[in-house]
């Protein structure tokens, strides 16, 4: 299974001093995935979609994937972020391209996250005490109301060249995917996004280069933070940057799945025998067969359509995401990994209210990686 596997460095991860942060797990709903954008039945081989014969059956499997969303609590400065925010309830809200040639294939069921803290978190897990709400990506699945409801308040915080897909946005842009007045123009919000300069993509041969720049001559960039970090190598990624320059959390830049695609490390457990870690995968693959091999990742030619923007970095994402599952004090959540909540509720659909998984690796809710099976 590793023989095409891509050698990857692995940066140490640096010590934090005792630093963590406290995380919750909130499941706000979920949705019906298609099974055939979403993986092919061996590494790099085709699946029904393509086939002529069998698309008409296979276009309609779908599994179902939860959407979780997490609370973060930087324990050291109390301050508390949300990372992603699942889907807004009134679907037929979003932008006419996603109404009319997403949510057919896609049945969904949302579920709030300022619902979930109103009703399930204690004082200080209350949606208007959030500093700041993380977006993994601004796909639907991940932007809620764009933060509005309860969070109307916090920052919003996204990854390298976001705004350059989110901008404009609907009704703009008719044909947008995003919705205008998710990142207004107007100052209204504090909206930061991570920039990674072009001498640093260029050196790494990498094809965002010159995106942001362009986004600005287009004004894509107006009321926009560039948050220019000090980048570091961190685990198997090249590009992450210590959030609190305490060690306890990480946003990593990870590309391919949508523009300003980014995961998050968080340290959880600090001490002996080992400090324990949970990596927020956003939407790097959308079923755990797939960070175990991630060549069954659909994509053209090998099926009709895909889950990712760009499959081939999506998938070079992936095989860094799966060096971190290897590691036996790291766990790995992805948005829509059924495998998760398998982990910590056996059998349940849905998990209610708020999870603290500081404990999950004494409480054993990470299943052995890789599977035998
Ligand atoms: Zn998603």
């Amino acid at each position: 299974m590793t023989e095409s596997s891509p050698k990857l460095p692995w940066h140490p991860i640096p010590s934090s001093g005792g630093s963590t942060c406290k995380v919750h797990l909130m499941q706000a709903g979920g949705l019906y995935i298609p099974t055939d954008m979403t993986f092919l039945p061996g590494p790099d081989t085709p699946n029904d979609s393509v086939n002529p014969a069998g698309a008409t059956n296979s276009s309609k499997k779908s599994f179902y994937g939860p959407d979780y969303v997490f609370l973060i609590e930087h324990t050291a400065s109390g301050n508390k972020y949300i990372f992603d925010l699942g889907m807004r309830k009134d679907l037929e809200n979003l932008p006419p391209l996603i109404v009319e040639n997403v949510l057919p294939q896609f049945k969904c069921e949302p579920k709030s996250p300022a619902n979930i803290l109103q009703e399930h978190g204690s004082p200080e897990q209350k949606p208007e005490k959030i500093k700041a709400v993380i977006f993994s990506h601004v796909h639907f699945d991940h932007v809620g109301d764009g933060a509005q409801a309860g969070f109307g308040k916090a920052e919003m915080w996204v990854g390298p060249t976001c705004c350059t897909y989110a901008r404009p946005g609907y009704p703009v842009d008719p044909k947008a995917p995003t919705l205008s007045e998710t990142l207004p123009v107007d100052g209204s919000r504090r909206i930061f996004e991570s920039y990674i300069s072009d001498d640093v993509l260029n050196e790494a041969g990498d094809k965002r280069s010159g995106q942001v720049m362009e986004g600005m001559v287009k004004g894509k960039y107006a009321a926009i933070d560039l948050r220019k970090p000090e980048w570091i190598g961190l685990g198997a990624f090249d590009r992450a940057y210590d959030v609190f320059n305490d060690g306890s959390a990480y946003l990593i830049d990870a590309p391919g799945h949508s523009s300003g695609h980014q995961m998050m490390l968080l340290r959880v457990t600090s001490g002996s025998p080992t400090d324990t870690f949970v990596l927020l995968a956003g939407d790097g693959f959308h079923h755990p067969d797939i960070l175990k091999e991630p060549r069954l990742t659909a994509r053209p030619p090998y099926s009709k359509s895909g889950m990712h923007a760009d499959a081939e970095v999506a998938i070079d994402t992936i095989y860094r995401t799966r060096e971190f599952a290897e590691k036996k004090n790291m766990w790995v959540l992805a948005a829509h990994d059924f495998s998760v909540g398998e982990g910590i509720q056996p059998g349940a659909k849905e998990i209610e209210g708020l999870v603290e998984i500081n404990g999950w690796f004494e409480k054993g809710w990470k299943k052995p990686f890789p599977s035998n099976l």
